[in-house]
């Protein structure tokens, strides 16, 4: 047995085999510089990228669906594709190697693609990105990141938001990583999905593909590689303990969440995704205080379309009914990039254009999400909010912007609601100017993630900065104080979305504080439940 530590960001316990995930390793073969045998290599790697794709195909139609199948098989014609397959022959008899070839004259085609003006051959140039990437992952070996069936625990180095999109969330048992911090991403997907989750942890990718069985202990942060008899009676024994406890918060379902002196406050789920929202139901959410919308334009390789963000707004706003729904507008930048907006790498990401900045400035982009919303409110109880404020004409300007297009979809006959429009507070120029933007805002929600990394001037994905990260540090208390007073004084409503909303040290505090709403991880609102009715505040 070999053990470590790591620091544990969601209680619980599993146990099962690991998996580690290496990141894209892609070693350019040397080119041999000879196109006989360099187009010889491009066509056996025609073959396989076949055989994939095909396997892929059929999995995809009985597993995810007709849509899903059809845009592996148009990359599976794309491979038949004769100007493709020209380009790339031209490109290796003028000296490329074929790696370089299929994946330089996909690139090309997809540009072509991009700027057609009819939005169907625009779809299809992620498509022949996707499909020239898999030829080159095959020519330069790379043979990808192989899941076993079943369960398992995932075992990384860290996680990107763009990686963790893509994994088959119901089959993770726990993360492990060895970087990362308690409010990095990965760190709020295992609360999601209610997983014990260990980051900055020592494990090493030996230790783990070297075992037949991994432990997970969230309660104590620790993990065990091939753990003894003696460990895993422990290790059972806690799993039973913690399905009880579970179990004895049942009782709190379907009650209001009210103090003993009568204070009512909402519980309420942060979601990625509408599937989410299914779970937040299950877990008696009373509604969603956060949909993080950006995961819906993670993990893929153009920016979803109109239509499609509508479709997941409309089914969220469906699941949760009467339910209030918060959808954060595109929080794109920092910790979270997507390759295809074609943003300029940055020294200084986390200060940079990120959020709402990117959306003021490219209202190409921030136009279609608007006009999602706007539609899907017909449906359901939505709200939504800007993240990353910092003065109150950023406000205002998206505001305006709002009320267009809702007169622009009024023009064209759609129904659309009222959407209340709120302010995430996660900068301290908002948190300062509260008074001023609680003029302007219908609410608060404050995203304490970031309020931490931007007061304190630390990082939040920097895992050496660990004990410098202090959510409870005066400074941030008196923001908080500050903030909800402002509310309060204001008439508007303000609730805690950061990780601290689920935090049992201050729920309470918060309460006190004049905080009405609080979102959490899905699986935290029982457990919330149960402290606020038990509360005196
Ligand atoms: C926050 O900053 O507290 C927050 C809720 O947003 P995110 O963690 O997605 O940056
Ligand atoms: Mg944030």
């Amino acid at each position: 047995m070999k053990k470590g530590i790591g620091l544990p960001v969601f209680p619980g316990v599993a146990i099962g085999p690991a998996v580690v995930y290496r990141k894209a390793q892609r070693t350019l073969p040397i080119p041999s510089g000879d196109p006989a045998v360099e187009k010889a290599k491009f066509s056996a790697a025609l073959e396989t990228a076949r055989a994939q794709l095909t396997a892929l195909f059929e999995k995809a139609k009985v597993e995810i669906g007709e849509e899903q199948a059809a845009i592996v098989e148009v990359q599976l014609l794309m491979l038949d594709d004769l100007d493709y397959l020209d380009g790339v022959n031209l490109a290796i008899e003028g000296g490329a190697a074929a790696a370089i070839a299929a994946l330089d004259t996909g690139e090309e085609f997809a540009q072509v693609f991009a700027a057609m003006d009819d939005e169907y051959m625009n779809a299809r140039s992620a498509d022949i990105r996707d499909m020239s990437h898999r030829l080159y992952d095959i020519l330069c070996g790379n043979t990808g990141f192989q899941l076993p069936e079943g369960s398992f625990l995932l075992v990384a180095e860290d996680l990107a938001p763009s990686e963790t999109i893509q994994l088959p969330r119901e089959r993770i048992m726990a993360f492990v990583t060895r970087q990362g911090s308690s409010s990095s991403h990965t760190a709020i997907l295992a609360r999601t999905l209610n997983i014990p989750s260990l980051v900055q942890s020592d494990i090493t990718f030996d230790a783990a593909e070297g075992c037949q069985i991994l432990a997970v202990d969230g309660f104590t942060g620790t993990w065990y590689a091939d753990p003894d008899e003696e460990t895993l009676a422990m290790l059972r024994a806690k799993q039973a303990e913690a399905a009880a406890a579970r179990d004895a918060l049942e009782a709190y379902r379907g009650k209001e969440s009210i103090t003993k002196s009568g204070k009512k406050v909402l519980l309420v789920a942060n979601i990625g995704c509408p599937e989410d929202a299914v779970d937040a139901i299950k877990a008696d959410a009373e509604g969603v205080g956060l949909m993080r919308s950006e995961f819906l334009y993670l993990g893929r390789d153009s920016l979803p379309t109109e239509d499609e963000l509508y479709e997941a707004y409309k089914q969220v706003a469906e699941t949760m009914g009467e339910k209030p729904v918060v959808i954060r507008t595109l929080d794109i930048g920092a910790d979270k990039q997507v390759d295809y907006l074609g943003l300029e790498a940055e020294e200084n990401p986390a200060l940079g254009l990120r959020g709402l900045r990117i959306c003021l400035t490219n209202e190409e982009i921030f136009r279609p999400q608007l006009r999602a919303i706007y539609r899907a409110s017909a449906y359901g109880n939505l709200h939504m909010m800007f993240p990353m404020v910092a003065s109150v004409w950023e406000l205002k300007a998206a505001k305006a912007l709002c009320a267009r297009v809702r007169k622009e979809l009024e023009d064209e006959g759609y129904p659309t609601k009222d959407v209340p429009i709120g302010v995430m507070v996660e900068t301290p120029a908002a948190a300062v100017l509260a008074n001023e933007l609680a003029k302007e805002a219908a609410f608060f929600s404050v995203g304490t993630n970031d309020l931490t990394q931007y007061t304190l001037a630390v990082d939040r994905q920097n895992a050496k900065l660990g004990e410098f990260y202090d959510p409870y540090h005066p400074a941030l208390m008196a923001l908080l104080a500050h903030i909800a007073k402002a509310a309060n004084d204001n008439g508007i409503w303000a609730g805690i979305c950061g990780e601290l909303g689920a935090d049992p040290r201050m729920q309470e505090k918060f309460i006190e504080m004049g905080y009405t709403e609080l979102s959490m991880a899905a699986g935290r609102i029982l457990e919330s439940r149960k402290l606020v009715c038990e509360s005196d505040v």
